[in-house]
């Protein structure tokens, strides 16, 4: 981006995870970790989304309702692949009905599933960061 980020409203969409990377989003927002100090939250409609976050190795039937959410955020706007499934390389990957995780992701948090510490410090610096988003 070409300037500094002081939030990041994020749409989460689970797409097949066996939610052990919904467990750590969870822990993202205790006391421990408390992401939404830091200007990161999550967002119920796309519309009021800056990034889209994806968790699961993108199962069949996810793969249409990804795409229309991805559309209806508004530009400019990151892909987050959240977790090694997302990312394209998780247990699930050679499975049957998986697609490789989320195409073309912007920012990648590898893990199974990924230690919020660490997976709050990646958010932190794609904030931070000078790379142009998606638009
Ligand atoms: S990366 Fe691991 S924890 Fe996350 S959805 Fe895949 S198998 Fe589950």
């Amino acid at each position: 981006m070409s300037h500094i980020r002081h939030s990041l409203q994020i749409r989460h969409v689970d797409a097949g995870s066996c939610n052990g990377c919904e467990q750590e989003l969870t822990a993202l927002t205790s006391a421990a970790y408390d992401f939404q100090h830091v200007g990161l939250d999550w967002v119920a409609s796309p519309r009021h989304a800056d990034a889209l976050l994806v968790t699961g190795p993108m199962s069949d039937p996810m793969v249409r309702p990804v795409e229309r959410v991805w559309a209806a955020i508004p530009s400019p706007k990151w892909r987050i692949a959240f977790g090694d499934c997302a990312a394209g390389c998780g247990v699930f990957q050679p499975a049957y009905g998986t697609h490789g995780g989320l195409p073309e992701a912007d920012l990648v948090i590898r893990g199974c599933p990924p230690e919020p510490g660490a997976a709050l410090q990646q958010l932190r610096d794609a904030m931070r960061s000078t790379t142009p988003p998606q638009s």
